[in-house]
């Protein structure tokens, strides 16, 4: 099945999936009695159990086996902290207003969706639908408003809900969400708009945590908030989420990483800048050949698209319904060096629901001059290396009263410039006897002194680079969530189907009749299980036992263990499978191994009727179906 077929499967359920989370209460949105707010929901108790159960498994998956050091940061954030890394400037996406009526748009999603339309429109012809593709795959490099201003020209943008009016004006419109601190509210501060910062400003301390050793990662799990121009689909784009970030801090001058073999025979679907460019579907290639044809940048990078990959599959996505994407060069961030999504696919189409960059030395050198605080570590070599050194003497004064406003970044650049700066620098200075520096003269008086010197050294400083895994935790669980999603065809009926580690409750038991006797087994059963640590539910109501059944299916609980008049006589029980609707007899004091092995996948329902005697369901009694 190709993925256009698998999303309009998706769309074609989303009906009965909406109903089936609105009925469980999975999630809902925010202060819905009063009419509630775009773009905020609320977790249910069936949603809040996924999520946690998500965040454990991400927690063992990365954190523990990754041995990275978790900081749970405050999401109130002084606005220092977002300014030297540029976020004050640049944390925008671009809107236009329609003057007469008010209303916003987010102008790269206005001209995607009218470029998608004109791409489906078979009135146009092929050469003009070329042309709109072209259009469409030019609208993530936009930087500008007047890049954006162009094409709303070009197609002569105007309101979808009010045709006639024109919309002109794209103007950036800065996402983070501000207040204000202290009783005299004198303090700037924001509502973080992503988890990493919290982690940069603290690097420093981790590193002397990790006695100075790289490479290291650091995790946050936490809140995010952005201030989205139009918030919509379910979770996927919302005002309040929880992500769970890496940054994971390297030498830039390592090239391989130790750990890289455990994931490079992995075969990953790429859909890389070439293919975009080209119009073309994803390539299935192995890591290792990804970082041998410079399609991904660096074994580091690789590895954590590998495990990201392993990740997804843990939780239950489907592989193909999973790929990454890379971004095109005007898509990413000047600083970076290379940046992949994990895109899901969901009725929604493609879904971003995991960045993956390589930022360089860009945030922790923000930082380094933001706040003077030297976020650098070393290296210690074995034997004595030869290197270049600057030996540089200015003068400040000079240099302050000729270049007045520009002098400080004059005074930063010859205080870190690179040995090829220096060397260029003094070539002029030789050769004419000044140099320009940012476009500022510099002459003899104000540096009355640069040599560049051999040494011999132990150690040298660097600021580390970092490779960024970003995943958002809802997207994520909104993808999951219809991925999970089933219909039984003959009865109508909808449930879950979670892997065992993600299911919010694991086993629920049942009486077959509502009897004292029954019932007061399966309440024994039940806080049995609940004092081992089972997520557990129990329903010994008076309706039919395939009501009840079909009850347990939309909480996704994957046993039903029922309690029936045999099991008072030989004490034993029957267990359900989910999906088949199967049922096995099983001797209690073995169910508690089975279910083990089960949960952790060590064994199947199926491999598990091989042992045990399948109970024959009578098909006419729907009752036990
Ligand atoms: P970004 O920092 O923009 O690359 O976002 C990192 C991750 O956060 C994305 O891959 C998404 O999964 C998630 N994310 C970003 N914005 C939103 C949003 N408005 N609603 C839900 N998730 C989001």
């Amino acid at each position: 099945m190709n993925w256009k077929t698998q999303n309009s499967e998706l769309i074609k359920q989303r009906p009965f999936f909406d109903d089936l989370i609105k009925r469980k209460f999975v999630f809902a949105p925010t202060a819905e009695i009063y009419g509630g707010v775009a773009g905020l929901f609320d977790y249910g108790p069936l949603g809040a159990t996924i999520k946690q159960n998500f965040i454990n498994i991400w927690r063992k998956h990365f954190v523990m086996e990754e041995d990275f050091l978790e900081v749970p940061t405050t999401t109130l954030t002084p606005q220092i902290v977002f300014k030297h890394p540029g976020h004050e400037d640049r944390f925008n996406d671009f809107m236009v207003k329609d003057n007469q009526t008010k209303e916003t748009f987010r102008a790269d999603h206005l001209l995607e969706s009218i470029l998608e339309q004109k791409i489906n429109n078979k009135q146009f012809s092929e050469q003009e639908r070329v042309v709109y593709e072209e259009m469409l795959r030019s609208i993530p490099n936009f930087q500008s408003s007047a890049d954006f201003e162009k094409l709303f020209e070009k197609l002569d943008v105007r309101n979808p809900t009010h045709d006639k009016n024109k919309l002109r004006g794209v103007y950036p419109f800065n996402l983070m969400f501000s207040t204000k601190i202290g009783p005299m509210g004198d303090q700037l501060a924001y509502f973080r708009p992503e988890t990493a910062q919290s982690i940069f400003v603290n690097f420093k301390r981790l590193l002397e945590f990790k006695n100075g050793k790289l490479p290291f990662g650091a995790s946050c799990i936490g809140n995010a908030y952005r201030n989205e121009i139009a918030p919509r689909n379910g979770l996927l784009r919302v005002r309040e989420f929880e992500m769970a970030e890496i940054e994971y801090f390297i030498d830039p001058e390592e090239t391989s990483f130790s750990k890289f073999n455990e994931v490079s025979s992995l075969i990953i679907p790429l859909l890389g800048r070439d293919e975009q460019t080209d119009g073309k579907d994803i390539v299935l290639m192995s890591l290792d050949d990804a970082v041998k044809k410079n399609r991904i940048q660096g074994e580091v990078l690789a590895y954590y698209i590998g495990r990201t990959w392993l990740f997804a599959l843990a939780i239950g996505l489907k592989s193909d319904h999973l790929r990454f994407r890379q971004h095109c060069k005007g898509e990413m961030a000047h600083y970076a060096r290379d940046c992949w999504d994990l895109e899901v696919l969901s009725s929604f189409g493609w879904i971003e629901c995991v960045g993956l960059a390589d930022r360089s030395a860009y945030d922790l050198n923000a930082h380094s001059k933001g706040s003077d605080e030297k976020l650098v570590a070393s290296r210690i070599f074995e034997t004595p290396q030869e290197r270049e050194q600057i030996i540089i003497e200015f003068n400040r004064a000079s240099i302050g009263k000729t270049f007045r406003t520009s002098s400080k970044a004059v005074m930063e650049f010859l205080d870190s410039m690179s040995i090829i700066e220096a060397k260029d620098l003094k070539d002029q200075m030789c050769k004419n006897g000044k140099a320009t520096v940012l476009g500022c003269e510099i002459t003899k008086e104000m540096v009355p002194k640069l040599e560049i010197e051999k040494v011999m050294i132990q150690e040298e400083k660097y600021t580390p680079y970092v490779i960024e895994p970003s995943f958002g935790i809802g997207r994520l669980i909104y993808c999951l969530l219809e991925q999970s999603f089933r219909m039984r065809e003959d009865v109508q009926r909808t449930y879950f189907y979670f892997t065992p580690a993600i299911a919010p409750y694991k086993i629920v038991f049942l009486s077959l009749i509502n009897k004292k006797e029954l019932v007061d087994q399966v309440i024994s059963l039940e806080n049995e299980y609940r004092k081992a640590g089972y997520p557990c539910k129990s329903d010994y109501g008076s309706s039919a036992i395939g009501k009840r059944y079909a009850r347990t299916d939309e909480l996704g609980i994957p046993f039903g263990v029922t309690v029936d008049f045999q099991t008072l006589e030989d004490k034993t029980v029957t267990l359900r499978d989910l999906i088949s609707t199967k049922q096995i007899r099983i001797p209690i004091n073995q169910l508690k191994t089975c279910i083990d092995d089960a949960i952790n996948e060590k064994t199947t329902f199926i491999e598990l009727s091989k042992i045990y005697k399948e109970v024959k369901i009578n098909p006419n009694d729907k009752s036990s179906s």
